[in-house]
């Protein structure tokens, strides 16, 4: 390590190595020999250490160079390199507290699971009677876990879990239409958040797309001139994260699954969210349910199990029963199959629903979509009378809009309350929660920082106004460092 340093001051060249601002850093060897270095190796290893002071003392040379002078602040340097040996040790995937307002937060991990749930995955974490049938001593299957639920729950003939709902549609294509024809309404070729746009997925899983209707208008007739022989699947899709409104007709599932019945073909709907209980959001615009779908006719409906269940990242399937088994055969079925921990989460979500008023209190997805606003406003107001800000911050009581997220309920707005942050630049109050351990993820608007209440888990009010301290303290730490 001696050498590029020496190579470094030659080129600099011999009259002005004198003035070489970069002689005031001190070497790696007597860095190593300080007190908290030598704990710092204790902890993290020498070679760990050794790297992230090189690199931090090869930095402070850029920087006194390219200032041509000042000071080698040892502190500091040091300050610097010891939070990069702790963000090394992080785990990249970390919780965060989510203040957003956003009950269901794709970027945040869509829907927190219910406590129970968390614990049953526990059991997935370690052998498990997966694919064994433990009374007859032989092999099972992972598919009948949640069967029996999901049949209670939903009256369906069948049911069938894989990884995610995108999985389920590319099942339900390959199967039904490989080599042949899907047919879609034009009004319902959704994208989903990036990645899944449906044409593609219709695309990759072998099948042809014919679009039918006009982008606001698809009637009966529509429908009807579409099927043919080379028709495998007719498929609904909910437009689960955008609205028609103004001159718009569709044509009900209804009258959708009628016209197939009459054609012979097999009709498949895409949910999207799919609600398993509609009565328990009783305020909120109709959405179909998920019996509601498997009443109006489909063979197969799908849905996430991340979105209004509540529950961990799945795609569900449900129909008739012959349907369902000609899935259950698809080879594809074992590049979407669900993973052991899933399946445990699965089932302890849905055996809360066989108690809609238990599945209400304990799922956290509806229990943030059902909290009264003056509950959400009481919570801010308790954890606001437990902690004190410094001016110039300020920070008050507020009501504002929530909203559902994860494509469910486009457009609507919960009245929800929470904190607002004056006083500083809400831009920097923002990032400052946002470094945070845990990360406090609030919103910057109308030039304020805000903090929503509604989609801060029970118990988290406390820790978000530690995190929230910290971040103002930090602020003014900074503030005071740069006068
Ligand atoms: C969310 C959604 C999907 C994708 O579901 P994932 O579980 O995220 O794969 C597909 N279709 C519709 C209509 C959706 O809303």
């Amino acid at each position: 390590m001696r050498q590029p340093r020496k190579r470094a001051s030659e080129s600099s060249g011999r009259a002005e190595a004198g003035r070489d601002p970069r002689r005031k850093v001190p070497s790696l060897d007597r860095l190593l020999e300080s007190e908290r270095v030598r704990g710092w190796e204790e902890r993290w290893g020498r070679d760990l250490v050794k790297e992230a002071l090189r690199s931090a003392l090869d930095a402070e040379r850029d920087r006194l160079l390219r200032a041509g002078g000042g000071t080698f602040r040892t502190g500091r340097v040091l300050e610097m390199v010891e939070e990069k040996l702790e963000a090394a040790e992080r785990p990249s995937l970390r919780r965060v507290l989510n203040a957003t307002g956003v009950v269901l937060h794709t970027n945040l991990g869509r829907a927190p699971l219910a406590p129970m749930a968390v614990a049953a995955m526990e059991v997935g974490a370690r052998y498990s009677n997966l694919e064994y049938d433990v009374e007859l001593g032989a092999r099972g299957s992972r598919y009948d876990h949640c069967d029996g639920l999901l049949r209670e729950l939903t009256g369906a003939e069948a049911a069938l879990v894989v990884n995610n709902n995108a999985a389920a549609v590319a099942l339900m294509v390959n199967e039904f239409a490989a080599g042949r024809q899907v047919v879609v309404s034009r009004g319902e070729l959704v994208e989903i958040g990036g990645s899944f746009r449906l044409p593609d997925i219709v695309r990759r899983a072998g099948a042809e797309l014919v679009e039918v209707g006009t982008t606001n208008r698809t009637r009966e007739a529509d429908y009807r001139e579409a099927i043919g022989p080379r028709t495998g699947l007719v498929l609904k899709v909910h437009p689960s994260n955008y609205r028609l409104v103004g001159f718009t007709e569709e044509v009900p599932l209804s009258g959708v699954a009628a016209i197939c019945r009459t054609a012979g073909v097999p009709v498949a709907h895409d949910l999207g969210s799919g609600l398993l209980r509609p009565e328990l959001l009783p305020e909120f615009p109709p959405e179909p349910g998920v019996r509601a779908s498997l009443d109006a006719g489909a063979d197969v409906v799908s849905w996430s199990g991340d979105k209004l269940l509540g529950g961990p990242q799945a795609g569900v399937l449900l129909g008739r029963g012959e349907a369902v088994a000609r899935l259950r055969r698809n080879p594809l079925l074992r590049a979407f199959r669900v993973d052991k921990g899933t399946l445990a989460a699965l089932e302890a979500t849905l055996r809360l629903y066989r108690d809609p008023e238990q599945a209400l209190r304990e799922v956290p997805v509806l229990r943030a979509l059902a909290e009264p606003v003056e509950q959400v406003e009481a919570r801010a107001g308790r954890a606001l009378a437990r902690v004190r800000f410094d001016p110039p911050a300020r920070v008050q009581v507020r009501r504002m809009k929530a909203v559902v997220g994860g494509g469910a309920f486009p457009g609507l707005e919960l009245p929800s309350a929470g904190w607002m942050v004056e006083g500083l630049p809400p831009e920097e109050i923002e990032s400052r929660c946002r470094a945070g351990t845990p990360p406090l993820i609030g919103r910057v608007s109308d030039d304020r920082f805000w903090l929503d209440f509604r989609t801060l888990l029970p118990g988290e009010e406390g820790e978000a106004a530690e995190a929230l301290q910290r971040a103002l303290r930090a602020e003014a730490n900074e503030a005071e460092a740069n006068e």
